[in-house]
């Protein structure tokens, strides 16, 4: 039996996606240059934009860091929003700014319309759920937190806090060990072929559940571990037919 359920955070129970974050970073740039005059907010919304994807590309896909030792969120972001706004010309603004957008990220993350109906069901069944997730501690706490994710979760094991990431397979060993159980007895859901599906794998992990919520990235070759879905709402019978019931 599939004792343990681990989720991925970021594109499978928390929807705060590109539009979503651009739309908070402009709320924020908004909000600067209604105090600060001759501050453009659409040059600073842009500015910062690009700073942060082109930190994000050189993180590679699914890890939302660089390799190394992981900064803060709050200390990249930082460092993020210094360089735009000197380049806007008001630098002094930086600590204003991320603090700003820290508030403002927290009111606008979100979680897909399918995630408590499906975690109400795994909880009732008696199954372990656990997060497994790449970044930074404190952003992605702060989204465990403002979601009211916490309540339906037994672990949560963060990159940024135990430096490994997915799709290595210590942080699954790591996870499991956490859940007090074994890796054929457990399996991890996520939307990323890269780290969750073929880090699962590789943890030999009883199940890897590829969630594909768009339908846009072609499926990958059959493997008698890896299962697909397309909502969460599809998860607990899945795993009662793993089950074997
Ligand atoms: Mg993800």
């Amino acid at each position: 039996m599939l004792t343990t359920v681990f989720f991925d955070l970021d594109a499978t129970l928390v929807d705060f996606g590109p539009n979503a974050w651009r739309g908070t970073v402009r709320a924020v740039c908004g909000g600067l240059a209604a105090a600060a005059p001759g501050l453009d907010a659409a040059a600073l919304a842009d500015a910062y934009v690009t700073r942060y994807v082109a930190r994000a590309r050189a993180a590679g896909p699914g890890a939302q860091h660089p390799p190394g030792p992981i900064p803060s969120a709050r200390t990249a972001w930082l460092g993020l929003w210094r360089q735009a706004l000197t380049e806007c010309r008001h630098p002094e603004l930086a600590e204003t700014a991320v603090d700003a957008y820290i508030e403002r990220r927290r009111t606008d993350y979100a979680l897909y319309e399918d995630v408590l109906g499906a975690l109400d069901e795994l909880r009732a069944a008696g199954r372990t759920i656990g997060v497994i997730t790449n970044g930074p501690g404190d952003a992605q706490r702060a989204k465990i937190a403002a979601t009211g994710l916490a309540r339906y979760l037994d672990l949560v094991v963060i990159s940024g806090e135990v430096e490994t990431a997915k799709p290595g397979r210590e942080i699954f060993d790591l996870a499991v060990g956490r859940a007090g159980s074994t890796a054929d007895h457990a399996c991890h859901v996520g939307d990323s072929l890269a780290t969750d599906v073929a880090g699962a794998r590789a943890a030999g992990l009883g199940a890897a559940i590829w969630l594909d919520r768009t339908g846009l990235v072609p499926a990958p070759g059959a493997d008698a571990r890896a299962y697909r879905i397309d909502t969460l709402r599809a998860l607990p019978a899945l795993l009662r037919d793993l089950d074997g019931h």
